[in-house]
């Protein structure tokens, strides 16, 4: 076992790319992600900025993630290219209390795998958990497609900020960490 002591500060980053039907909570996950907290109204987002935020992994390593959001721009096919280039991990967001987004979803992996060079880290996101009597999709059936296509899967809730930490803790355990220091 190699000591911590001495050793340098291993620091990685990656990007993330967030994508799924409108409405199903995907700046809303940002949001708590990356300032810990939640609004009910929904604010535009405006222009292709996108946030930083960082997980420790331990002790000795950081994982950085720049997340891109879509900005409503879901519709936009065009936008496809250059927001999937270089990303390192996606984030397919549904929302549990909405059949349709789940096929939504499934339409966005699809252009993922499509898309994006190979290697890239994917989570299927069953999000709004905190609205269980409105559920509509089982956890079941999302978990089982997203296991069939070895996707992550999580289910979280943006509002209460349930599963989100942990979702993103798992993904950074996925990146290629020791290949990007390599690179450096
Ligand atoms: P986006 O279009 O996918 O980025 O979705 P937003 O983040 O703008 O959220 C859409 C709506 O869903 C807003 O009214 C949010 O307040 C609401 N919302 C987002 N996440 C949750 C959640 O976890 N639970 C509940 N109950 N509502 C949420």
């Amino acid at each position: 076992m190699s000591s911590s002591l001495g050793s340098e500060h291993r620091f990685a980053q990656f990007k993330l790319v967030l994508l799924g039907e409108s409405a199903v909570g995907k700046s809303s996950i940002v949001q708590r992600f990356v300032k810990d907290s939640f609004s009910d109204f929904r604010e535009s987002t405006i222009g292709a900025a996108f946030l930083t935020q960082t997980v420790d992994l331990d002790a000795n390593t950081t994982v950085k993630f720049e997340i891109w959001d879509t900005a409503g721009q879901e519709r936009y096919r065009s936008l496809a290219s250059i927001y999937y280039r270089n990303a390192q991990a996606a984030l397919v967001v549904y929302d549990i209390t909405q059949e349709s987004s789940l096929d939504k979803a499934k339409y966005w992996i699809k252009e993922l795998q499509k898309q994006a060079r190979g290697g890239i880290i994917i989570a299927l996101v069953g999000n709004k958990t905190d609205l269980e009597q409105e559920r509509k999709v089982s956890s079941e059936e999302a978990e089982s497609f997203a296991k069939g296509l070895g996707l992550l899967y999580f289910e979280v809730s943006a509002k209460s900020g349930t599963g989100v930490r942990e979702c993103f803790k798992q993904i950074a355990l996925k990146m290629p960490i020791e290949d990007s220091l390599r690179k450096r």
